[in-house]
């Protein structure tokens, strides 16, 4: 029907939406057999606390290689996992594999509190509560040492809804944290009303945070506002020493990013444990005389 228009333009963008539409098509078909094909991975990236300047926790980032491509980036395929409903078992997997990594390392004498992503599906259209809690059963991992993450849009779709959740998962002992903190619609109302323990700061407020003045004072707002209700509150995308040591001089507790760490295998992650968080807590002191 875009001849009728006579103009061309609907055609434009009948083009761009179908070549959209396509590369959503391919990689919903990749995606479905991507479970079955053992193509899915975790990859675990530090996350310090900058006091101590020591490691006591990683977040779990899904990653996809197709048996025949290249790796797909998760900004690429979670939208499309979203939309076709595949996140549901995707996300059990994720949920699995963090409980048998975090049994692992417990295993191993290294307690590390381990971060999971959550998507609004599944806090909306499937039982999150009895997922978790089944894993948590057949893994015996203390519920203290994970750690969901979840987005304000995500909390907002149905306020009411999501509260319940969250309730839930918080009286089963779960870590509950709001990640991109800053960028999705939200009141600031509803943080109250939500069993939250942690903020996450967005990186995009953390890249320009020494040079740039408003996003030095949006971090800033965004700990005090954590700080205020008693929630502690991580920087994530920290690629400086610079960036670590303002965050940690404005009372920032933890950080996560390039310096301390890029997402990487699970035993890669336990290996490292000292030697970088030891260079990292080093380069802190140096730059802001200890303490
Ligand atoms: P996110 O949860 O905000 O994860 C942080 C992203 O920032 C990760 O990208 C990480 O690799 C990247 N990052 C960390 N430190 C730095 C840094 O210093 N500099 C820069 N430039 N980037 C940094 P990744 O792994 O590509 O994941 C992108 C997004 O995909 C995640 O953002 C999350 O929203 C989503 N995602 C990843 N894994 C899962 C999952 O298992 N389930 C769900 N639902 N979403 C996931
Ligand atoms: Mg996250
Ligand atoms: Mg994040
Ligand atoms: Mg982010």
């Amino acid at each position: 029907h875009s001849k009728e228009c006579g103009r061309g333009t609907f055609s434009y963008f009948d083009e761009k939406m179908n070549a959209k539409a396509a590369e959503r098509l391919i990689l919903h078909g990749g995606l479905r057999q991507a479970l079955g094909r053992d193509e899915l991975s975790l990859v675990y990236q530090p996350q310090v606390n900058l006091r101590t300047g020591r490691v006591f926790g990683a977040e779990a980032l899904l990653r996809w290689t197709p048996r025949d491509g290249e790796p797909v980036s998760p900004s690429r395929f979670i939208p499309v996992a979203e939309e076709s409903g595949l996140i549901l078992p995707i996300g059990e997997y994720v949920i699995h594999e963090a409980f048998r990594q975090a049994r692992r390392w417990c295993d191993a004498g290294l307690p590390i509190q381990v971060s999971i992503n959550v998507s609004g599906i599944q806090i909306y259209r499937s039982d999150l509560v009895a997922t978790l809690a089944a894993v948590q059963r057949d893994t015996g991992v203390a519920p203290d040492l994970i750690e969901l993450e979840l987005t304000e849009s995500t909390l907002m779709e149905d306020v009411n809804a999501a509260r319940e959740v969250l309730d839930a998962l918080k009286r089963a002992g779960y870590g509950l944290a709001i990640d991109d903190f800053g960028t999705g619609y939200s009141s600031l109302a509803y943080l109250k009303r939500f069993p939250l323990n942690k903020l996450k700061i967005d990186r995009s407020f953390v890249t320009d945070v020494c040079s740039n003045a408003e996003d030095r004072a949006i971090a800033r707002a965004v700990i005090q506002i954590a700080r205020s209700l008693n929630h502690r509150v991580i920087a994530e995308g920290v690629e400086t020493v610079e960036q670590a040591a303002l965050l940690r001089r404005h009372g920032c507790n933890e950080a996560q990013g390039y310096l301390f760490g890029r997402p990487m295998a699970a035993d890669e992650l336990a290996g490292l444990l000292d030697a970088p968080a030891t260079a990292a807590r080093h380069h802190l002191e140096r730059r802001s005389g200890g303490a």
